[in-house]
C-alpha cells in the first residue's frame, strides 16, 4: 500500500500517518456554528477534508469520519435576536443551507454529523470529569478551564500545538470584567443562561441553568463518537482517535483548548494522534469580511450561476495548508480548466462506459499509483489537478482510438475521486462566464420568440371561443394573458396586444 504522509501540527512535522486501528480509521473536524450562510473560507476546509476522507476511504477498509454542527453559540443567540426568530428556527434554516451548499459543491457526509444540542450530557458529564480532576474551577457562575494546572501532560504542554507560550498569554492577556478568573488565559466550559434568554439555548447542569462554551463540545462529542474503547484506560500510548482537522485559524484557542480539556478529564489519553490544519482563504489578498464587503458566500456564487464544480476546482488548486487567495481570476482559470476537463472526456465520441454523471460511488477503483502519490505525498491536491491535465496531454497524444480510451478512463476515474466529472456530458457546455452569458443571451431570445408564438396563439383561440359565443372562455384567456402582463385590444381589424 501506498504510505501516506501528513503534516501533524502538533509535532511541527511530516509523518508516516499509521492508523490506530487499520480496519477502522477515525477523523474529526470542526464543523459549521450554524448562524449565516457558509462562505468560501467554510467552504474550503469542508473541501479539504472530503478529499482526505475520500483519499482514507480508498486507503482502508472503514473509515468513520465525525463533523459537528454548533447550534449552540453566543453568535447564534445574538442573530436570532437580530432577526427577531427562535434559536431553532435560524439553526435550523441554517443547517438546512450548509448542506445545500456543502452538496452543492460535491461533497459527501461525514459518516457522524453530531450537533452540540443533542450532546449537553457527555459535555457535563466531561465537565465532571475535569473539575474532579483539579483543572477546573467555578466562579462568578462559570465553569473555567485553569489553564496553569495542565502544567506537562504526558508529552502534552499548554501551547505545544499553536506555538503560544503560557506566560505570554498570561502576562499579555489584559484583564476585563472577568476578573473572577484565577488566570487570564482560563476559558469557559459552562456558561450561566442570561435572564430571557430563549429556553432553547438553556440546559439544566449540576452549576445551574446555561450552555456549555464552544471549545468543550468537539472535546465530549470526538471522544464520544470516535474513542478507541478495545485499548485499556493504562496503556500511556494510547489515542482517541486518529486525525482532527480544521482551518488554521482554530488552532488557537479552540484546537489548543480541546486538547487541554480531553487530556485533563481522560488522563493517560493523548486525544487525537494527528492535528492537520487547512490555510485560510483572503480575497484579492485581503482578510474577508463583511465589513470590507468582500465577504463571499458558496450561495452568492451559485447564483450567480458558477457551477458547484468550479467552485470546488478554485478551492482545490492550492496546498490545502497553504493560504488560498480567492480572485476572479482564480475562478476564471477553475471554469477554463473544467471546460477543457470535459471537453476531453467528450470529444471521444465512442463511448466505453466510463462515463457516467454520477457521484464518486465509494467502490474503489484502481488509481494509478502516480496519481495517488500526489495525494498522499502530504496531500497536495494541486499537483492531483495537475495531473488531470496530463492526463488531457496523454489523450491528445495517444496514437490508437484504443490506448486515447484507455487514458481518457484514467482521467475519469482520478477527476471523480476528486468529485469531478458529476455533470452530465451534454449539459456541461457554458462553464466560463462567456460561454454563460452568451447561452443566457440565447435562452432570452429563444423565450421571446416563444411568448410569441404563445400569445399569438391565445388570441386565435379567444377569436374562435367569441365566434362560438362561449364568452366565458374568451374572458377566461383575456385575464389569464392579462395576469401574465399582456394586455389585449379589441379593434374592427382584429385582436393587437401590448404588454401592461
Ligand atoms: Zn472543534
Amino acid at each position: 500500500m501506498t504510505d501516506l504522509t501528513l503534516y501533524n501540527t502538533l509535532m511541527g512535522r511530516k509523518e508516516k500517518f499509521t492508523p490506530l486501528d487499520a480496519d477502522n480509521v477515525r477523523m474529526y473536524v470542526c464543523g459549521p456554528t450554524v448562524y449565516d450562510r457558509p462562505h468560501i473560507g467554510n467552504a474550503r476546509a469542508v473541501v479539504v477534508y472530503d478529499v482526505l476522507f475520500r483519499l482514507l476511504k480508498h486507503l482502508y477498509p472503514k473509515v468513520t469520519y465525525a463533523r459537528n454542527i454548533t447550534d449552540v453559540d453566543d453568535k447564534i443567540n445574538a442573530a436570532a435576536k437580530a432577526n427577531g426568530e427562535p434559536i431553532s428556527a435560524l439553526t435550523q434554516r441554517v443547517t438546512q443551507w450548509f448542506h445545500d451548499d456543502m452538496d452543492a459543491l460535491g461533497n459527501l457526509r461525514p459518516t457522524i454529523e453530531p450537533r452540540a444540542t443533542e450532546e449537553i450530557a457527555p459535555i457535563i458529564a466531561l465537565i465532571e470529569k475535569i473539575i474532579a480532576n483539579g483543572c477546573a474551577y467555578v466562579a462568578g457562575g462559570e465553569v473555567l478551564f485553569e489553564v496553569g494546572k495542565v502544567g506537562q501532560l504526558d508529552e502534552y504542554f499548554y501551547g505545544k500545538l499553536s506555538g503560544k507560550k503560557l506566560e505570554d498569554l498570561i502576562a499579555g492577556a489584559r484583564i476585563g470584567k472577568k476578573d473572577h478568573k484565577r488566570n487570564p488565559g482560563d476559558f469557559v466550559l459552562w456558561k450561566p443562561a442570561n435572564p430571557g434568554d430563549d429556553l432553547s439555548s438553556v440546559f439544566d447542569s449540576p452549576w445551574g441553568a446555561g450552555r456549555p462554551g464552544w471549545h468543550i463540545e468537539c472535546s465530549a462529542m470526538s471522544s464520544k463518537y470516535l474513542q478507541d474503547f478495545r485499548k485499556s484506560e493504562d496503556d500511556p500510548a494510547r489515542y482517541d482517535f486518529d486525525i482532527h482537522g480544521g482551518g488554521a485559524d482554530l488552532k488557537f484557542p479552540h484546537h489548543e483548548n480541546e486538547i487541554a480539556q480531553s487530556l485533563c478529564g481522560n488522563p493517560g489519553s493523548h486525544f487525537a494522534h494527528t492535528w492537520v490544519h487547512n490555510g485560510f482563504v483572503t480575497v484579492n489578498g485581503e482578510k474577508m469580511s463583511k465589513s470590507l464587503g468582500n465577504f463571499i458566500t458558496v450561495k452568492d456564487l451559485l447564483d450567480k450561476e458558477v457551477k458547484g464544480e468550479v467552485i470546488r476546482y478554485a478551492l482545490l488548486s492550492a496546498k490545502y495548508n497553504e493560504p488560498l487567495d480567492w480572485t476572479e481570476r482564480r475562478l476564471e482559470e477553475a471554469e477554463k480548466a473544467l471546460e477543457k476537463l470535459y471537453r476531453t472526456v467528450r470529444i471521444l465520441k465512442e463511448d466505453d462506459g466510463s462515463y457516467i454523471a454520477v457521484p464518486y460511488n465509494h467502490v474503489k477503483v484502481l488509481l494509478p499509483d502516480d496519481f495517488l502519490q500526489t495525494l498522499t505525498n502530504d496531500f497536495n491536491t494541486y499537483e492531483s489537478l495537475m495531473y488531470l491535465h496530463r492526463q488531457v496531454i496523454k489523450i491528445g497524444k495517444a496514437r490508437s482510438e484504443e490506448s486515447k480510451l484507455h487514458e481518457r478512463r484514467i482521467l475519469v476515474e482520478c477527476g471523480k475521486f476528486l468529485g469531478f466529472f458529476e455533470q452530465n456530458l451534454n449539459e456541461s457546455h457554458h462553464w466560463t462566464k462567456e460561454s454563460r452569458e452568451f447561452h443566457a443571451k440565447l435562452a432570452n431570445v429563444v423565450k421571446t420568440a416563444l411568448d410569441d408564438t404563445y400569445i399569438n396563439e391565445q388570441i386565435a383561440l379567444r377569436t374562435t371561443a367569441k365566434k362560438a359565443k362561449n364568452f366565458a372562455e374568451a374572458d377566461r384567456i383575456r385575464e389569464e394573458l392579462a395576469a401574465q402582463g399582456i394586455i389585449l385590444e379589441d379593434s374592427a381589424q382584429g385582436t393587437t396586444w401590448r404588454k401592461a
